[in-house]
């Protein structure tokens, strides 16, 4: 149980002043590098934050699209046959060109060496072994990808998002139209959720069937064995098969970017109509690009017309609480999935809003965001409120109560996180 006084404690055992940057320090100084020389940006704030996020966002993309041991093989010294650590491939080089020992490690991620402590990304690697800067030997790697040179994670990331916005379409389809669906859409009439809601987040169901209907329709749409979208099970004969992992009776919110790019699903095992939504949402996701993936925030802003877009935005707990709130005409609201502390994700929310409102019940019987990132936010010049919402139900509670006008009245209401804190 949360309550101001355990908060109080937690804050200090945490220690607030003990910020971590928010901004990934080689990529940021390799911007300030590139920056170095050029006409200094204009004094409109807008544009002063869009720069570095768009640059340090192109940057980590392009990680996401190389692949590190093709690079290091390339430019590098030989790999070794690869072997599993955990669940990542990697390979050992035959020395590392660093320092010459034997003792480099590399992954489609990162490369590492024992002896000399170098490592970091295929950029970082490039850039030393050619003995250029990074922002040069970023536009390198970049050109080589884009040539065909270095045939990179592209395609296979492609791949994964092709079969995920086919599944998101299928899922789509079965929740508004077909037979199996109709518990689902019972359920959201129940809730008060519109048709057009349904179309903004193309939420989805996935049967409790538990034939494989997912790879059926992926292998129809040309996919060769969708494993990635498929878990095994035991049959009660004893005989293993492969089903659709999001299966189950599950209502699905896709996870998606601006650009329709899609890397799973939160869902929600539905029994009955009358199910709740209000908790137990869990997240599935592929590990595809972890970088463009570790930034999103539901619902994902779209750069640069979104940067500062909301004065105040609510951080909601649940992926529900934001299509109902939504739904009820209130667009300043987001979600941060299950990672309110990891600073790619806040860097994502303080480039959309000015400051951010958390809601708080009294007897603490609800998560509270707040205080999973304030330490974070402690460290910018923005401003964390905290609004009060009913025990019971919390802030959808409120909204059934009193509409959208109450949510609104609420948020502008909010009193500052230190004022409410009783420092
Ligand atoms: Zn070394």
């Amino acid at each position: 149980m949360l309550t101001r006084r355990n908060l109080f404690k937690s804050a200090a055992t945490i220690g607030l002043s003990t910020l971590a940057p928010w901004l990934d320090r080689p990529a940021f100084s390799a911007v300030e590098e590139a920056r170095q020389g050029c006409e200094p940006v204009g004094d409109d704030s807008r544009s002063e934050l869009q720069s570095p996020l768009l640059e340090l966002e192109y940057l980590e993309n392009l990680k996401d699209d190389l692949d590190c041991a093709e690079v290091v093989a390339r430019f590098g010294p030989p790999l070794k046959a690869p072997c599993w650590a955990g669940t990542d491939l990697i390979w050992k080089a035959s020395h590392c060109p660093f320092c010459a020992e034997a003792g480099l490690y590399v992954g489609p991620e990162f490369f590492r060496c024992k002896w000399c402590e170098a490592e970091g990304s295929a950029i970082e690697f490039y850039a030393r072994a050619e003995g250029i800067p990074h922002v040069e030997a970023a536009a390198h790697l970049n050109g080589l990808l884009n040539d065909g040179s270095l045939r990179g994670r592209r395609c296979e990331n492609a791949h994964a998002w092709g079969m995920l916005e086919e599944a998101q379409r299928f899922y789509h389809e079965l929740l508004c139209e077909k037979p199996d669906g109709a518990i689902a859409r019972q359920c959201l009439v129940e809730q008060g959720i519109t048709l057009s809601t349904v179309k903004r987040f193309r939420l989805g169901y996935a049967p409790v069937e538990p034939d494989d209907l997912l790879s059926r329709r992926l292998v129809a749409a040309g996919y060769v064995i969708p494993k990635l979208l498929q878990t095994q099970c035991v049959s009660d004969e004893g005989e293993q098969k492969s089903i659709d992992r999001f299966g189950g009776g599950n209502l699905l919110i896709p996870i998606c970017d601006s650009a329709g790019r899609s890397w799973g699903f939160m869902k929600q095992k539905i029994v009955s109509p009358d199910s709740s939504l209000l908790a137990g949402w869990t997240q599935d996701t592929l590990s595809v690009s972890p970088r463009r993936l570790r930034r999103l925030i539901f619902p994902h802003p779209a750069w640069p017309q979104d940067i500062n877009r909301h004065q105040r935005l609510l951080v909601a707990e649940t992926p529900w609480e934001v299509v109902a709130l939504h739904n009820a005409g209130i667009e300043n609201v987001v979600c941060l999935f299950e990672c309110a502390t990891d600073p790619v994700r806040l860097r994502t929310l303080l480039s959309f809003g000015r400051d951010f409102a958390c809601a708080f019940d009294a007897k603490g019987g609800r998560p509270a965001t707040a205080f999973r990132f304030v330490e974070r936010l402690e460290g910018e010049m923005r401003q964390l409120f905290v609004m009060e919402v009913p025990s019971r139900g919390g802030l959808l509670a409120l909204l059934q109560s009193g509409g959208r006008q109450a949510v609104q009245d609420a948020m502008t209401q909010a009193i500052p996180f230190h004022q409410w804190m009783g420092e």
